[in-house]
């Protein structure tokens, strides 16, 4: 079975405001292990988080071995102050501040950095991301600092210049990664960055009512045909499903992630041989 390459433990599919209300006051230890039963049921025993800002993660890393599971955490995610990211994290508002994050995140355990880059995706207004991009000189200080520290770089990040940016940069994996060009994509291929494109933080929506579905089927289109290049071209991908956010269930989430994988590529050894490729380089560099 395949690793989760993307998910938020302590999110729960549904609601993310009750994820707060449950776990703001500390974690809560049934709710996560009701999260790591569910991946165990589904026979996947490699977990990637994207990070919270309430602690969850940090806890979940002491009862991950009691399911078996590998479980690695950038405990929070980091995103510069008044910028998107803190529904994941902690903000920064100088260098020195985003080393001293680092620092924290180590003396709790953490295994990667994960920085936030840009904003999501804006159903309302379709192709935008919302929010305003990091710079990208700014991206290339912050990843090449994380990196003279010790740890790997998890991106978040949409739009075709960010990820150019973001790879160029040498980010270790960029998620999500809607909305890229011809350039970007060929730019994941020569950096050998991993791509994790969660496709079903946008399929799983569809039908749904939450967002227009109009403008969800148009991204799904536009992820589809930027997946196929980005398959063509060679660039690294990994299974990663944002488990946790709306609609995408703790464990049901990656396998609901293959499965658009294979409505665009097709169901072969070599798609499967490819996200394991892809998800090797992850567990290596995380
Ligand atoms: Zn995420």
């Amino acid at each position: 079975m395949f690793g989760e390459c993307h998910a938020h433990i302590f999110m729960n599919g549904y609601d993310y405001k009750k994820a707060v209300r449950d776990q703001k006051d500390g974690p809560v230890d049934s709710l996560i292990r009701e999260h790591f039963a569910a991946y165990r049921r589904n026979g996947i025993t490699y977990v990637r988080d994207g990070g919270d800002p309430w602690g969850v993660s940090k806890r979940a890393m002491a009862l991950a071995p009691e399911y078996g599971i590998t479980y690695r955490t950038p405990v929070f995610a980091l995103h510069r102050e008044g910028h998107y990211g803190g529904i994941v994290g902690r903000s920064f508002s100088s260098l020195r501040e985003f080393r001293s994050l680092i620092l924290e995140l180590k003396a709790q355990g953490g295994h990667f950095v994960k920085l936030m880059t840009t904003g999501i995706l804006d159903f309302d207004r379709y192709g935008e991301v919302t929010g305003e991009r990091l710079p990208g000189d700014e991206v290339r200080v912050l990843v090449e600092t994380a990196h003279e520290m010790g740890f790997s770089v998890m991106t978040h990040t949409n739009g075709a210049r960010a990820v150019l940016e973001a790879a160029e940069a040498g980010a270790d994996s960029i998620e999500h990664g809607n909305f890229q060009d011809e350039e970007s994509l060929a730019c994941l291929k020569e950096k050998k960055t991993v791509w994790v494109p969660t496709l079903v933080t946008v399929r799983n929506l569809i039908g749904d009512g939450r967002f227009p579905d109009d403008s969800l089927r148009a991204v799904w289109e536009v992820q589809k045909k930027t997946l196929r290049e980005g398959f063509e071209k060679g660039v690294y991908l990994a299974l990663g499903s944002d488990a946790g956010a709306y609609r995408v269930l703790h464990g049901q989430g990656l396998l609901d992630e293959y499965h658009a994988f294979c409505e665009v590529l097709g169901e072969s050894a070599v798609l499967r041989e490819r996200l394991q490729e892809g998800e090797s380089k992850i567990r290596e560099r995380f």
